[in-house]
């Protein structure tokens, strides 16, 4: 199965995906962006692709920290502004699976491998999005300056 976005779900410049196999169940999927989780319903079966249209976005830099739940074999997402959004996955299973018999208990300790795998990365691109320096403004010719400045980068006026 396909699950490349279509062209509804233009990436940005320097944007790259990085997970696509996060499956939502009801024909949606979740895709995981250098910059952005994506919600993805599905829109047309096509003999050789699937096109999907983007449902819902949330940016990586809203979001604090991602935890898993084992129980609920879902990402627990904590976002800055104190709001908090479950994202339950879906296990999935290949042809192999059908013709090898695989157990049902498998396919849910590979769905929470892939729960974990998904929950680290969006840990490792929500701490790169971390908080820069804070910044004040000079006092004599109000250019923005890093906290840490002793002297304004604009002026040299003393910053204290
Ligand atoms: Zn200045």
């Amino acid at each position: 199965m396909a699950t490349e976005p279509s062209d509804a779900c233009m990436l940005t410049e320097g944007e790259e995906i990085i997970f696509d196999d996060g499956n939502l169940g009801h024909n949606e999927q979740l895709v995981l962006t250098n910059r952005r989780l994506i919600f993805l319903r599905e829109r047309a079966k096509g003999l050789f692709a699937t096109t999907y249209e983007k449902t819902d976005e949330l940016p990586i830099q809203d979001i604090e920290s991602a935890r898993s739940d084992p129980k609920e074999r879902s990402i627990v997402l904590q976002f800055k502004n104190g709001e908090k959004d479950v994202i339950g996955l879906v296990v999935t299973s290949g042809a192999e699976d059908w013709i090898l018999g695989t157990r049902l208990d498998t396919l849910y300790t590979r769905l929470q491998a892939k729960i974990d795998r998904w929950v680290n990365e969006i840990n490792r691109l929500a701490s790169g999005t971390r908080r820069l320096p804070d910044m004040i403004y000079c006092k004599y010719c109000g250019a923005k300056n890093k906290s840490t400045n002793m002297k304004c980068e604009h002026c040299g006026a003393l910053m204290s």
